[in-house]
């Protein structure tokens, strides 16, 4: 090729002395040009003479080492890299300022050159201008491209870019009336990842997962990071359920085994969630919703598992949406308020406190039970500001309490996770206790083994502090969970809540029995006061009185009721 292309060379220096006049009136323009050309090279050319002339920086564009090149058109031409030659004859013709094109140099080698200059009115038969190699910018401009279609960490397409190819399959799956699948996958806990091994080897996970989601759709051009954890994978042509319902239990499986990396092995799973083109929805978009509802409730039923997108899923999302956007306008719509439960002290049959409990009313849904809605605060965090006014709540009855003369009892507060995690919880107490002059002795604050769990140093650390306060803590719903006797020698407790369930169960079965009567004694030998939760009948008051449980909290004493009506049981 080179060879072929320095006989050319040679052929142009003939012509040059055949096609030149010192008093050409051409020349002494194209002399007048080139001076403007710096770095780059002047082009002119003349079709009737049939002759292009460049002069300047041919070394650095077209690989010449002689500054002065003359060739014909034709020959020109065949420097045009061929899927551009188009683009420069339209270019020409319709006048652009600036014509980008790729040329294929001397040596072979593709460069990106841009054109500035004028044809006689975007005709081809004259042109003049300049050239400049701008391959450098050329593949920067095209990296930042590759960038903002591709994931950096995993090679993988990112969103826009996927959209972009789902759009275009959605498109042709209408024509072709075939269905795709839309699956997010979602890796469980990754934050945990994260905080416990650090960054880098959150990033080497997140590495090797997508490397092993390639191998098993055998395409890339399908699978995109989402987002931090979140991967999205599209399966066009699907003709069977089966087809789905395969590769998902394949990435599922992918978990299955801890990855090691760099000696460390770590366990996750992954929670998947699947829509249907076009069935559950006929745009990206929907098929994007429909499938991260199916997601998120794959999470909620205890993830590690894959969720198909069914209209019941769209119902129950659509109630968390609404209790979402119903929780973010509660507290200045003064829809809630906080109910009490007396605590009876079963020694004397006298109600020595009570749990505080919140209600809440909303104009469009009516009551919402905060089973249902404290999960969906705490996922949005708006539990931090719930929770503070429940605390404040507590504070303003016990101040009325002890100004009506009443002082032996404790209110309890339930708290969440969150609160206790990122809220600032202590300060928060103290500028109570500061504005209410109450002494926090009169508040319990109940708190559950799973929340304990999820940190467990940090969080007892974090007892510790509301304990020097004053406050007692209680560790709720025990039985359900963990329940690790292992716990109540290592928690800062001073109140255990004997679950519900077990009450329930303790009647009718020997083994519940057993364990709820060894609970007490265990925690009366470690100096901890036991409460039974939902007690309903007046059997198991009797039964909990005779293996001496100190205290109990149910229906059968009072339904949680607004403060005005359960104040009058209270001794003073
Ligand atoms: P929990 O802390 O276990 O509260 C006891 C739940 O059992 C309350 O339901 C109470 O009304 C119910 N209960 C009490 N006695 C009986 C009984 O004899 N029989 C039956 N069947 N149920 C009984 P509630 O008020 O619906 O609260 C549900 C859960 O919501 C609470 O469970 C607690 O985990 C959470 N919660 C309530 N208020 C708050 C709050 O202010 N903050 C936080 N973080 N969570 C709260
Ligand atoms: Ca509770
Ligand atoms: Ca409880």
């Amino acid at each position: 090729m080179s060879n072929d292309k320095e006989v050319k060379y040679l052929k142009f220096k003939s012509r040059k002395s055949l096609a030149f006049d010192e008093s050409d009136e051409f020349l002494s323009r194209f002399k007048e040009s080139f001076i403007k050309s710096i770095n780059g090279l002047f082009i002119f050319a003349d079709r009737e003479k049939d002759l292009v002339i460049f002069y300047g920086n041919n070394k650095g564009i077209i690989g010449f080492h002689d500054d002065f090149i003359v060739m014909s058109f034709k020959e020109c031409m065949e420097y045009i890299h061929p899927d551009f030659i188009d683009i420069l004859i339209n270019g020409i013709k319709c006048n652009l300022e600036e014509i980008e094109i790729k040329i294929i140099n001397l040596n072979g080698q593709e460069v990106w050159i841009s054109i500035k200059g004028q044809g006689e009115k975007g005709s081809l038969q004259r042109f003049e201008g300049y050239v400049h190699n701008i391959t450098k910018e050329k593949e920067a401009s095209l990296k930042l491209e590759y960038m903002s279609y591709y994931d950096e960490l995993t090679g993988l397409i990112n969103r826009k870019r996927f959209k972009e190819i789902i759009d275009e399959e959605l498109r042709a799956h209408t024509l072709v009336e075939s269905r795709g699948a839309l699956i997010i996958i979602d890796i469980d806990n990754f934050k945990f990842v994260n905080d416990s091994y650090g960054h880098i080897y959150g990033d080497l996970f997140l590495k090797r997962f997508s490397e092993d989601l390639k191998k098993i759709l055998e395409s890339n051009s399908n699978i995109c990071r989402f987002g931090g954890d979140e991967f999205l994978v599209f399966l066009p042509d699907i003709e069977d359920i089966k087809e789905i319902e395969d590769i998902v239990t394949k990435i599922v499986n992918i978990l299955k085994e801890p990855y090691s990396i760099n000696g460390k092995k770590i366990f996750s799973t992954v929670s998947i969630g699947v829509s249907v083109f076009p069935d559950d929805a006929e745009d990206f978009e929907g098929l994007l919703k429909n499938s991260d509802a199916s997601m998120y409730m794959a999470k909620s039923n205890g993830k590690n598992q894959w969720q198909m997108f069914n209209s019941n899923i769209s119902r129950e999302i659509n109630r968390i949406y609404s209790i979402q956007k119903g929780l973010r306008t509660t507290l200045e719509n003064n829809e809630m308020y906080v109910v009490f439960q007396p605590k009876v002290r079963l020694t004397d049959d006298e109600v020595d406190g009570f749990e505080a409990l919140l209600r809440w009313k909303n104009e469009e849904m009516g009551f919402v039970s905060p089973a249902e809605f404290i999960p969906i605060a705490e996922s949005t965090r708006l539990i931090i500001p719930i929770g503070k006014f429940v605390l404040r709540e507590v504070f303003a009855k016990i101040k009325y309490l002890l100004s009506e003369g009443y002082d032996n009892f404790k209110i309890a507060v339930n708290l969440s996770e969150i609160q206790l995690r990122e809220g600032d919880l202590v300060t928060y107490f103290n500028s109570l206790i500061e504005e209410f002059q109450v002494s926090p002795k009169y508040i319990e604050i109940e708190i559950t083994e799973s929340m304990i769990m999820k940190s467990v140093d940090r969080n007892i650390r974090y007892l510790l502090e509301i304990k020097e306060l004053g406050a007692s803590i209680a560790l709720d719903d025990f039985g359900t969970g963990y329940s690790s006797l292992n716990h109540l020698t290592k928690l800062p407790i001073d109140v255990l809540k004997i679950d519900r369930s077990f009450v329930v169960d303790m009647t009718q079965n020997d083994k519940s029995r057993f364990i709820v009567e060894n609970i007490i004694q265990l925690s009366h030998k470690l100096g901890i006061t036991v409460v039974a939760e939902g007690v309903e009948e007046k059997e198991q008051v009797d039964y909990l009185k005779s293996i001496e449980c100190d205290t109990v909290q149910g229906y059968y004493y009072s339904r949680p009721e607004h403060f005005e009506n359960v104040i009058t049981m209270l001794s003073k």
